[in-house]
């Protein structure tokens, strides 16, 4: 079922979208060579906390921390740890979710350590530039199929894939909400947006293949060949004036 929210409700997310959107932004100031990525979710538990709101992954299906992050070939769901400690050249992916009045704001970006190859970073801007035209496209009256295919075309054309095992989600009172929202799709297809929906977008983009797999610890997804992978999103909301972003941090 597709929630569908007031202008009071999407402020309330605005809210939470906000402190999400800080925390990602101190994570990623802290993201350099010599630091754990376990120091990075601490921070980011105590500026939530700070805030008055919850960490939406902490404990989430038994998730034990409030960021994921996710290291070069990691793609997603990478637990903190002590033990891990970032070097020059690493890509760090950071989702972050904060639960604030009710609602739950979702994002991620993938930080450079130091200085990173000209590969990795022409993966993070395609990457991240795949949002954005995913972004454009949601809009009232278009479909989910039109946001998944802008995202798809813009990675493909560069020579990336896109995760398939993974997929955006409506976000809400609850973190995953109804309708899902791929990274690959056919335009002209799919659930239609209404004013109100709530979603967050987020390509998954790997530089090699497209599959996947997940670790023993039964979070850790990482590429199948190894190679590196990158991971931004936005929560933003369809409303009569365009697609806005709710994850800002101002
Ligand atoms: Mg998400």
């Amino acid at each position: 079922m597709i929630v569908l929210k007031t202008s009071r409700e999407l402020s309330k997310m605005r809210e939470a979208g906000r402190i999400s959107s800080r925390a990602l932004r101190l994570a990623g100031e802290a993201v350099e060579p010599g630091v754990t990525t376990a120091e990075i979710d601490r921070l980011v538990r105590q500026y939530i906390e700070k805030e008055g709101a919850t960490p939406s992954f902490l404990g989430y299906g038994g998730f034990p921390a409030s960021a994921c992050i996710s290291v070069n070939n990691q793609v997603i769901h990478g637990i903190p740890s002590k033990k891990h400690v970032l070097k020059e050249g690493d890509i760090v992916s950071i989702d972050i979710g904060a639960y604030y009045n009710g609602y739950h704001g979702d994002n991620a970006w993938t930080f450079p350590c130091g200085e990173i190859s000209k590969e990795a970073q022409a993966l993070l801007d395609a990457t991240r530039e795949s949002l954005f035209e995913g972004i454009k496209m949601a809009k009232a009256g278009n479909r989910i199929g039109d946001i998944a295919s802008a995202v798809q075309q813009y990675v493909e054309a560069r020579n990336y894939s896109v995760v398939r095992d993974f997929v955006g989600h409506g976000v809400g009172a609850k973190l995953h909400e109804d309708p899902s929202v791929p990274n690959f799709g056919t335009p002209g297809r799919g659930v239609r947006l209404l004013p109100g929906m709530t979603i967050a977008i987020e390509p998954m983009i790997n530089a090699g293949t497209h599959e996947v797999r997940v670790l023993e610890d039964q979070w850790t997804t990482v590429t199948a060949d190894g190679k590196i992978s990158a991971h931004f999103e936005h929560t933003i909301a369809i409303t009569p004036e365009g697609p806005q972003i709710l994850t800002l941090p101002d």
